[in-house]
């Protein structure tokens, strides 16, 4: 699914975060170290080399929210955007903490001059948020951020199964047509 709004394409996939070479920066569903771990996480750090853990580990530890940016190593991005996700039923209120990784990480693209990012579903795995209210947390924050961005100009999100690819569709149709 593809939809332009303010001039920005915003796309939703299915594949791997790891395997987006056509844009500049992916980002990390990352815990508070900025440890390889599981998940997208270690899928990255697979992908990227021992030379991301190491730049990671004078940036951690991070808050829930917060979002930092390294270099790509081996991926096939220039930079990583790392972020801390809320752990559903623990870190609240959920809404407002993945509402604010979105933000942060798109803002700090934007700053950086960035012209094409790609978001993981952060939180919907590991840390247990329910996919459906994800989605729309997820896609309402960056919608309302669009009209201010001045280099974005591609957004993707890239689920990695068909039922979250199926949420974020109804997701981004629900909210398109209340406006
Ligand atoms: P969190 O700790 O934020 O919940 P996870 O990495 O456990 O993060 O999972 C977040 C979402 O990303 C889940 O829906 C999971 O299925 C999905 N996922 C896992 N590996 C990948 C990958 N390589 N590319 C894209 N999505 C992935």
């Amino acid at each position: 699914m593809r939809v332009e709004i303010s001039g920005v394409l915003l796309e939703i996939v299915k594949g791997d975060i790891t395997s987006q070479p056509d844009v500049e920066v992916i980002v990390n569903s990352a815990n508070r170290w900025l440890k390889p771990g599981g998940g997208v996480s270690g899928a990255i750090h697979r992908a990227a080399g021992p030379e991301l853990e190491k730049e990671c580990s004078k940036l951690a530890p991070i808050e829930v929210g917060d979002a930092v940016i390294t270099r790509g190593y081996n991926l096939p991005n220039d930079f990583v955007i790392h972020v801390l996700g809320p752990v559903y039923g623990k870190d609240k209120p959920e809404d407002v903490l993945l509402s604010r990784c979105y933000q942060n990480a798109l803002k700090l693209a934007d700053e950086r001059r960035v012209d094409s990012i790609a978001f993981p579903s952060i939180s919907t795995g590991i840390f247990g948020y329910p996919v459906r209210e994800a989605s729309k947390v997820a896609l309402k924050t960056i919608l309302e951020l669009i009209p201010t961005l001045k280099n974005v100009k591609k957004i993707r999100f890239v689920l990695f199964s068909d039922e979250d690819l199926q949420a974020y569709e109804d997701a981004l149709s629900e909210i398109l047509g209340e406006k």
